[in-house]
């Protein structure tokens, strides 16, 4: 793994302002995200009381070195990049640096890592960024990391917080969808002590919909594929007869990253203008793969935009690709996919 190094002050300027950790859900997804990017092959993610008091994610990736694990903790130090250009050509899902120092700024950390090389991990204890334990322990290979008491010590921010069952709904829906975005990583999430879903890891997208979603959103699933220079797009479309009255069901992946995105869900939503009613919408699953240099992740501190560079050209190809498979789909008598 690369050394974690500070940023320099020009690198840091560039970087889209903004508090990274909002409420417990952006706790967990920065903590799955550097799960991912330290390759992690099984993720396990447990929360008590909506996130608020107990947030615990373990992977088996990589881990952190024992000489750089209190470094991990300094605002604006990545192994991720280490210039201004490195920025336009981002392909970890973390780059900002500054989730584990604001995590830490703001509850009680427990860390344990340990690297495949090294013979012992690191058990690193902080409150509120004040250290109180770093000493050697026996560990698997990779990362847990406990995060206890958020906003512990900012009661107007903890104010600002909904209820445990709300906070731990808007976990529920991050886990699904970084599920969704890594069929190949195996994801356990609990919730207050009860599992509610998880993932083998074998590959199958198919299958964590079943798992989540249960039996009626995979029935008929049209799998989708398309093309262009610099961009290829893989997934499932739903048959139009399965339709929904949000647009919770579109699931838009950029190089990994579950996404927002208006442009995308126009795109799709005309592909199936002439088979959905006005107000309802599609299911749709699509990974798309871009050149980073065609795109900007560095919109925002949640990472959840992106910005494309050919926006229009986009549109018109997802558009036009979708409504090809629909039509090539009706041509086809009824082959139900089986389970
Ligand atoms: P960023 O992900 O933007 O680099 P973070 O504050 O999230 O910033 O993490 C700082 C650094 O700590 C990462 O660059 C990475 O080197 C290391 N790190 C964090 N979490 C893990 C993990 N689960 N496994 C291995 N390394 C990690
Ligand atoms: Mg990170």
């Amino acid at each position: 793994m690369a050394e974690i190094m500070l940023l320099d002050s020009s690198t840091i300027d560039k970087i889209a302002a903004g508090e990274v950790v909002e409420r417990p859900s952006s706790v967990v997804k920065e903590l799955v995200e550097n799960a991912m990017d330290a390759g992690a092959r099984a993720v396990t993610v447990e929360i008590k009381e909506g996130g608020c008091s107990f947030i615990r994610v373990t992977d088996n990736g990589g881990g952190i070195e024992k000489e750089q694990v209190r470094k991990a903790f300094f605002r604006h130090a990545t192994s991720k990049i280490r210039t201004v250009e490195d920025l336009y050509q981002v392909k970890s899902l973390g780059f900002r640096g500054e989730a584990l120092s604001s995590i830490a700024a703001v509850s009680m950390v427990e860390l344990i890592t340990k690297t495949r090389d090294e013979l012992t991990g690191i058990h690193y204890r902080l409150e509120g960024e004040k250290e109180r334990e770093f000493s050697e322990v026996g560990a698997p290979e990779g990362t847990t990391i406990i995060v206890r008491e958020l906003f512990f010590n900012t009661p107007v921010r903890k104010k600002f917080l909904k209820s445990y069952a709300t906070e731990g709904s808007y976990i529920s829906d991050l886990m699904e969808h970084m599920a969704l975005s890594r069929p190949e990583v195996a994801f356990q999430f609990m919730m207050n002590g009860q599992v509610r879903f998880h993932t083998s890891g074998n590959g199958d997208i198919r299958e964590i919909l079943y798992r989540i979603y249960g039996r009626e959103i995979i029935k008929e699933l049209i799998p989708f594929s398309a093309q262009a220079e610099g961009l290829q797009i893989e997934g499932f479309l739903g048959s139009p007869s399965v339709v929904r009255s949000n647009r919770n069901f579109e699931f838009f992946f950029v190089n990994g990253r579950y996404i927002k995105s208006p442009l995308l869900s126009k795109g799709l939503e005309a592909g199936y203008k002439a088979y959905l009613m006005q107000h309802k919408f599609p299911f749709a699953l699509l990974h798309f793969t871009i050149d980073p240099d065609r795109i900007d992740v560095n919109v925002h501190p949640s990472k959840m935009e992106i910005r494309f560079h050919d926006q229009p050209g986009l549109y018109a190809f997802l558009e036009e690709k979708v409504r090809e498979a629909l039509r090539r789909r009706e041509m086809i008598p009824d082959v139900t996919l089986e389970d």
